[in-house]
C-alpha cells in the first residue's frame, strides 16, 4: 500500500498557545514546569490530529520551544562557553542562545546566537556556531528519544525528525575569532548520530526522517564530499538503527543526483514535487533497487487546497515505476510554514475560504490522496468531487479573472519601465524643485509608534471611536511629527506613518485581490508569528491608499514631504502568493496599482517618494542560473514600472535593510532610484567601495546610526562615520539618515539621536561651503 506521511507540523497550537506560554515564562509569569507541560500538551494534541486523520507516518521531534536547529545545537553540545558558564537550567540556556539573556542582578549579559532566514522562507533559524576546538557531546536524555517515547506512551508510533549532519554543519559557521570550517568536523559529529539512531531504535523507532535540505543548493565540493562518508556510515547500521528517510525540500535535487548513489542504503528519499514536479523521473531513475520514494505533493509552504487530480497523477506515475509499496504520499516540506487550521477563520468570505487549506486540512489531504491511490478513487469519491468542484470554482471565479487588470497588463510597454530622462537631467530638475542643501538629512519613514497610537487604532478597529475621531487623532499625530521635524531642522520630512499597522497589510487592505485571516499565524522566529495577507485574485487599486495622509502632511510643512510606499516584491513576498499564476504576473499587477499611487502622490504635491523593497533580495531563487536571472528581471521591472511614471523633478527613493549586497549590486543599481538609503552603521564603511568600483552615479544615504538599540550616538561618532563614508562617496552624492525606520524606538532617544545627526550634517555642510 501507499503510505501517508507528514514531514512536520506547526508548533504554535490553535490559539498561538506556545507563543503565549513561552512569553509568559520569559516574563516570570509561568513556571518552568508549566511551560514544559504546555509543550507536552501541544505535542500530544498535534500527534492526535494526524492520527485521527489517518496518517501512517507521523513526525516527532518536529516540535521546538524556539527553533528546531537550536534544538540540535543543544542536542549535540555545540554551545559556546558564554552560555555554559552561568549554570543556567537546560531550557534557560536554550533560550539564552535563541534570544540572548540580560540579568544585571546576576551579572549575566549574553547576546543571542545569529539568526538567519531558513532557505527562502520567512522562518528564521539559529545558526550553529562552532569553535576551533569544538567538542560534540550528545545530551543526556536526547530530546528526539524522549519525545518518541512520549508519543509511544500515548499509543502513537512516530517517525522522529532530525536535521542531518551535513546540513547541520553546512548551515553553521565559526564563532567570532574562530576559523574552523564546520564541515571539517563531520568525522567528530557522525558518532553522535550513530549513537542517537541506536537509542531511537532501542526505544522502538522503526523509521527516522533525516532532513538534508541543502541538497537543493548548488553545493560546493566540500559539502558534496560530505554526503558519501556520512550516509554510507549511517546507512550501514542495518538493524541497529531505524530505517532512514532522507528528506529534501524547497527545490529540486536533479543537479545533485550523482550524490544519490551514496544514499542508496537508506530506506527512502523525499523530494518536493510541488515546487519541482519535473524532477520525478530523474530521481526515480537514481533510486536504489529497493529504495522508496516519498512524494511531496501537498504544499507545506502555502495555504491553497491541493489539486487532488494533479497530485494523484504524480503519485500514480511513481507507483507505475516503483509499485505501491515503494511510494509514500507526503507534504512537500514541514507544515511549519502554514497556519494551524482553517476552522479558526470565522470571517472569511465563503467563496475564498473554499480555496484554502491550512495545516490541519493539509494533513487530511495527504491521507485522502494515499487512500485514493491505495484503495482506488471510488473509496474517496465525495472528497475528490468536492475538490474538483472547488478547483473549478476558483479557476472560473470573477476574482481570478478580472478583465480590466489583464487588459492593463497586456498594454504594459517597455517605455513604461523607464523614467522620462536619465539621472543627470532628473537630478538637475530635482535640485530646482526641492532646493535641498548639501548632505541633505531625512529619516527612513516611520516615527515612534507610541502606546497611544496603538490604543487609538485598537479602539477604531473595535468600533469604539468613529472614523472621524480616528482621522482627527491621526492628523494631530502628523502635526506633532511635522513640528518635531521642524525643530530638528531635518531637510526632507515624512508624515511618520501613525496610521499604518504593518507595511504590507496596510496596502493589502486597500487593494482588491487580497484576503485577510483572523488567525492565520505562522512562526517567523522564536515566539514571533506573522499573519501574511493572502493574494486571492487579480490585484487592482480601487482608490488612493496613502495620498490623504501624505497630502495633509505636505500641506502643513515647510520642507519637502516624502511619500512612503511598500514595493511590489515586498507586498508579494510577505503575503501568501497565488499558486495559479506566476509570481511575475502578480508582481506586475501590484506594480501597476503602486504606479497609480505614485502618480497620485505627485499630483498631490508630494515630490519625494520612497518605495521600499526590503524583500527584494530574499526572493532570489536558491540556485544560480536561469530562474535567478529571470527573477531579477521581473523583480527589477516591477519596481521600475511602479516608479517610472513621475516627472523628472520628482525624486524616487528606495530603502534596503541590509548592506551585504555586493553579489546583488547590479540589481539594486538597475532600479534606477534617484536616492538609495541602506543599512550601514554596523558594517564596515568599506562595503561602500562597491559604489565607487561600479561608478554608481546616483545619490546614497548609508545609515549613520543603528536604530535597533535605544543608545544615542554622539555627534562626534556620527561625524566620524560620515568622514569614513566620504572616503568612498562624493559629497554631492551623500545623504545623511538613520539605518532604518524609527517605529520601534521611543521619542526621547529618537530626538536626541536625530539632533546629533543633523548637527553632524551641518558641520560637513559648513566644511564644504
Ligand atoms: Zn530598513
Amino acid at each position: 500500500m501507499v503510505q501517508s506521511s507528514v514531514l512536520g507540523f506547526p508548533r504554535m497550537g490553535v490559539n498561538r498557545d506556545l507563543k503565549k506560554a513561552t512569553e509568559a515564562y520569559w516574563a516570570d509569569k509561568l513556571s518552568q514546569e508549566d511551560l514544559l507541560k504546555e509543550g507536552k500538551r501541544l505535542r500530544l494534541e498535534h500527534w492526535k490530529i494526524q492520527k485521527d486523520a489517518g496518517i501512517d507516518i507521523i513526525p516527532s521531534n518536529d516540535f521546538a520551544f524556539y527553533d528546531h536547529v537550536l534544538d540540535h545545537i543543544q542536542l549535540f553540545g555545540v554551545i559556546p562557553e558564554r552560555y555554559t558558564k552561568n549554570n543556567l537550567s537546560q531550557i534557560d540556556q536554550y533560550f539564552a542562545m535563541g534570544r540572548g539573556l540580560q540579568k544585571p542582578d546576576k551579572n549575566i549579559d549574553v547576546p543571542a546566537l545569529e539568526m538567519v532566514k531558513w532557505f527562502d522562507s520567512n522562518y528564521h533559524y539559529v545558526k550553529p556556531t562552532l569553535q576551533d576546538s569544538q567538542v560534540f557531546k550528545l545530551s543526556e536524555n536526547p530530546k528526539p528519544v524522549v519525545e518518541f517515547k512520549e508519543a509511544k506512551e500515548a499509543g502513537i508510533t512516530t517517525r522522529p525528525v532530525l536535521l542531518g549532519p551535513v546540513s547541520f554543519l553546512a548551515l553553521g559557521k565559526a564563532d567570532r575569532d574562530q576559523s574552523i570550517l564546520p564541515l571539517d568536523s563531520l568525522d567528530k559529529l557522525l558518532p553522535l548520530y550513530e549513537d542517537l539512531l541506536k537509542q531511537l531504535k532501542a526505544a522502538g523507532a522503526e523509521y527516522v526522517q533525516i532532513d538534508e535540505p541543502i541538497l537543493v543548493f548548488d553545493l560546493k565540493q566540500d559539502a558534496k564530499d560530505a554526503f558519501k562518508p556520512a550516509y554510507e556510515k549511517l546507512g550501514s547500521l542495518g538493524d541497529a538503527a531505524p530505517k532512514i528517510t532522507l528528506a529534501t525540500y524547497f527545490g529540486d535535487i536533479v543537479h545533485n543526483t550523482d550524490l544519490l548513489k551514496h544514499l542508496q542504503k537508506l530506506h527512502s528519499i523525499h523530494v518536493d514535487l510541488v515546487r519541482n514536479p519535473e524532477q520525478l523521473d530523474e530521481v526515480i531513475a537514481a533510486l536504489g533497487p529497493q529504495q522508496s520514494l516519498s512524494a511531496g505533493v501537498v504544499d507545506g509552504r502555502n495555504i491553497w487546497k491541493t489539486n487532488f487530480q494533479k497530485a494523484i497523477e504524480v503519485v500514480e506515475t511513481a507507483v507505475q515505476k516503483l509499485g505501491k509499496d515503494r511510494v509514500i504520499v507526503a507534504t512537500s516540506s514541514s507544515l511549519l510554514h502554514t497556519p494551524h487550521t482553517l476552522a479558526s477563520e470565522k470571517k472569511l468570505d465563503a467563496e475564498v475560504a473554499d480555496w484554502f487549506s491550512f495545516a490541519v486540512e493539509k494533513v487530511s489531504e495527504v491521507a485522502i490522496i494515499a487512500k485514493a491511490v491505495t484503495e482506488g478513487p471510488a473509496t474517496v469519491r465525495d472528497q475528490l468531487d468536492a475538490n474538483a468542484k472547488s478547483m473549478k470554482a476558483r479557476a472560473d471565479s470573477k476574482r481570478t479573472n478580472v478583465a480590466a487588470v489583464k487588459e492593463r497588463q497586456q498594454n504594459v510597454t517597455e517605455e513604461m519601465h523607464n523614467r522620462k530622462a536619465p539621472f543627470p537631467t532628473r537630478i538637475a530638475e530635482q535640485e530646482k524643485t526641492l532646493k535641498l542643501p548639501k548632505f541633505p538629512t531625512t529619516t527612513i519613514g516611520s516615527f515612534p509608534q507610541t502606546k497611544e497610537i496603538r490604543i487609538q487604532r485598537n479602539k477604531h478597529t473595535k468600533g469604539e471611536i468613529t472614523d472621524e475621531e480616528y482621522e482627527k487623532f491621526i492628523e494631530k499625530e502628523i502635526q506633532d511629527t511635522i513640528k518635531i521635524q521642524e525643530e530638528l531642522d531635518l531637510d526632507v520630512f515624512v508624515h511618520g506613518e501613525p496610521e499604518r499597522n504593518d507595511m504590507v497589510q496596510y496596502f493589502g487592505e486597500r487593494l482588491d485581490g487580497y484576503a485577510f485571516t483572523q488567525n492565520g499565524w505562522v512562526q517567523s522566529y522564536g515566539s514571533r508569528c506573522v499573519r501574511p495577507p493572502i493574494v486571492v485574485g487579480d490585484i487592482s487599486r480601487p482608490a488612493p491608499m496613502t495620498v490623504k495622509e501624505s497630502k495633509y502632511a505636505a500641506s502643513i510643512s515647510k520642507r519637502p514631504m516624502k511619500g512612503m510606499l511598500t514595493g511590489p516584491i515586498t507586498c508579494l513576498r510577505w503575503s501568501f502568493p497565488r499558486n495559479d499564476v506566476h509570481q511575475s504576473v502578480q508582481a506586475q499587477q501590484l506594480a501597476l496599482a503602486l504606479r497609480d499611487e505614485v502618480i497620485d502622490l505627485e499630483k498631490a504635491g508630494v515630490f519625494v517618494i520612497q518605495v521600499d523593497e526590503p524583500a527584494l533580495r530574499e526572493g532570489l531563487p536558491l540556485r544560480q542560473g536561469k530562474e535567478r536571472t529571470d527573477y531579477l528581471k521581473w523583480a527589477v521591472d516591477s519596481f521600475r514600472l511602479a516608479t517610472a511614471g513621475v516627472e523628472n523633478g520628482t525624486q524616487v527613493h528606495s530603502h534596503f535593510c541590509y548592506s551585504e549586497f555586493q553579489d546583488f549590486f547590479y540589481a539594486i543599481a538597475a532600479l534606477d532610484a534617484d536616492v538609495l538609503s541602506i543599512e550601514n552603521s554596523k558594517s564596515d564603511a568599506k562595503l561602500l567601495k562597491v559604489f565607487v568600483d561600479e561608478a554608481y552615479p546616483r545619490h546614497i544615504g548609508p545609515g549613520v546610526y543603528d536604530i535597533h538599540s535605544p543608545r544615542v550616538p554622539s555627534e562626534q561618532e556620527i561625524k566620524d562615520r560620515i568622514q569614513e563614508m566620504l572616503k568612498y562617496l562624493k559629497p554631492e552624492q551623500l545623504w545623511i539618515d538613520p539605518d532604518c525606520g524609527l517605529k520601534t524606538r521611543q521619542w526621547k532617544e529618537t530626538k536626541a539621536a536625530l539632533t546629533n545627526m543633523v548637527n553632524a550634517a551641518k558641520y560637513f555642510r559648513s566644511q564644504t561651503a
